[in-house]
């Protein structure tokens, strides 16, 4: 077992096929390093530093011990999982879904039970119904429950990480110990298995406008198209397909959920006038960011309410656009109402942000990509761990948790898992007890002083004695 103060290293572990490389591709993601070429013992062993959500640790792929010629499965595979027995800290030992479970498995498996290295065992190409099934086969295999994997498509990814987790911790070993500070801000940009690259700049963004009807969606939507450009085809420029148009702002591709061609088009087959719920629905699950519209004039309603709901519960970023704002009279006061509406009725969103337009007018439109784009970096806020850790430290130092029972709680670290939204694991022993109020305390407070207002932040609670 290596020393404590070494970084994490896992060793990936199984009989050919299985996915091992391609787990180690997307562990290590474009960072990859070929190391160790060793004539005779190892031929391209590889090893990488390698990333999963806020876990950093190496990683080797022991394929390149298969390649030794002259050499009995038998031999090879002893000294492969010896190796890695010897040289890692937890071993990810795999297997085939699809195939199941193979007496090569099987011995693998005797040689990892009688060591001490923890292991955590992966059903591999679980993808699909056939893989599901076929992970159901681990039980025999006799090393726990089995994560279920796609190493191909990026599925599973956070349970990997909670088992590993939970696997280290429960061996007294803190899997975040290893971390400073400077390394895991650069991390921030490296390569995360669980979540989509932040800024591709072929990917253009997803943006819809939802809100009930005769707000004036259509009208903003040809208004941010162009009013040339009304919506009765491809023009140069605009790029249509049956939900959506693309369209370039300041040399972003900005993909826009096409409220207005629905719209003409229930006008067209059955003169509907209204977009349904379901097409509202439709644009919140299509969209990163999305742009809910309300008629300055009429006010918050309780349907729009319910809109933002549905935003807020599918996690996407969400910004107020006050249409009709010629119309208005008291301008101060309808946006300090709201303001006001908004803040007692999506408690979940603090600090929404609102921009007051219209539409007809063309006036205001223009703050409102500026505004969308701020919300959607906010939405893809990573928060390094060091960081999250002595905040959590403060925080719940200035307020500590409630005893329940006679027992005090204890949050005691808190990673993030995912971005998009931000989304943080906080660690704590009894986490079924930690009330609602205390929760929001700790949410309200990530998201001022990490700078993520108006985005959905979430906290998950993960045990830990
Ligand atoms: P290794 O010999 O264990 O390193 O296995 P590889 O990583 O080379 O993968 C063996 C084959 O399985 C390749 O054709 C991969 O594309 C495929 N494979 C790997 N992971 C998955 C997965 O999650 N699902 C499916 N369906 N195929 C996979
Ligand atoms: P949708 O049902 O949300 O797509 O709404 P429309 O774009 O069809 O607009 C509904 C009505 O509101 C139309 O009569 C528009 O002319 C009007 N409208 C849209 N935007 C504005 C605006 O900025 N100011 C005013 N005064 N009226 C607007």
């Amino acid at each position: 077992m290596v020393s404590e103060h070494h970084k994490l290293r896992f060793a990936i572990v199984g009989r050919p096929n299985v996915g091992k490389s391609t787990l180690f591709n997307r562990l290590v993601g474009k960072k990859l390093a070929l190391v160790d070429d060793t004539p005779g013992v190892t031929r391209d062993r590889r090893e990488g530093e390698g990333r999963l959500a806020s876990l950093q640790f190496s990683v080797f792929d022991t394929a390149g011990f298969e390649d030794v010629v002259d050499d009995s499965m038998e031999g090879r595979m002893r000294r492969q999982t010896e190796r890695a027995i010897t040289d890692s800290d937890l071993v990810l030992f795999l297997f085939d879904a699809r195939a199941g479970v193979t007496p090569l498995d099987l011995a693998f498996a005797r040689l990892l039970r009688k060591s001490d290295v923890p292991v955590v065992l992966c059903a591999n190409k679980a993808e699909g119904k056939e893989g599901q099934i076929g992970a159901a086969g681990a039980w025999e295999i006799g090393l726990g429950d089995a994560v279920l994997l796609s190493a191909e498509h990026g599925e599973g990814m956070l349970d990997l990480y909670e088992t590993i987790v939970d696997r280290l911790e429960a061996r007294g070993i803190d899997p975040f110990a290893h971390e400073d500070e400077g390394a895991e801000d650069d991390a921030g940009e490296a390569f995360d298995p669980d979540v989509e690259v932040i800024e591709d700049p072929l990917k253009p963004l997803r943006v819809a406008v939802v809100g009930r009807p005769n707000v004036g969606k259509s009208s903003l939507v040809n208004r941010i198209l162009g009013e040339d450009r009304l919506i009765t085809g491809p023009e140069a420029g605009l790029t249509r397909d049956s939900i959506s148009v693309v369209w370039t702002w300041q040399g972003r591709e900005i993909k826009l959920f096409d409220t207005a061609g629905l719209r003409k088009k229930a006008r067209v087959e059955t003169k509907l006038e209204k977009l349904s719920a379901g097409d509202t629905i439709r644009a919140v699950k299509f969209a990163e960011v999305v742009i809910l519209l309300i008629d300055a004039v009429q006010g918050i309603e309780r349907q729009d309410l319910v809109i933002a709901d549905r935003v807020i519960y599918e996690g996407r970023a969400l910004i107020v656009a006050l249409n009709k704002w010629d119309a208005v009279e008291d301008h101060n006061k309808t946006l300090v109402d709201l303001k006001e509406k908004l803040e007692i009725h999506l408690p979940q969103v603090r600090g929404l942000p609102v921009v007051t337009l219209s539409a007809r007018t063309g006036r205001g439109v223009d703050k409102l990509m500026p505004a969308v784009l701020t919300a959607y970096a906010k939405w893809n806020r990573r928060v390094p761990t060091a960081k999250l850790n002595r905040w959590l430290a403060e925080a719940t130092e200035r307020h500590p948790a409630p005893a329940v029972g006679g027992r005090r709680l204890r949050p005691r670290y808190m990673t993030q898992v995912k971005a998009r939204p931000p989304t943080f694991a906080l660690f704590m022993n009894r986490p079924g007890e930690l009330p609602e109020s205390y929760i929001r305390y700790l949410v309200n407070g990530l998201r001022d002083v990490f700078d993520m207002e108006g985005s959905p932040v979430r906290v998950m609670l993960r045990k830990n004695e």
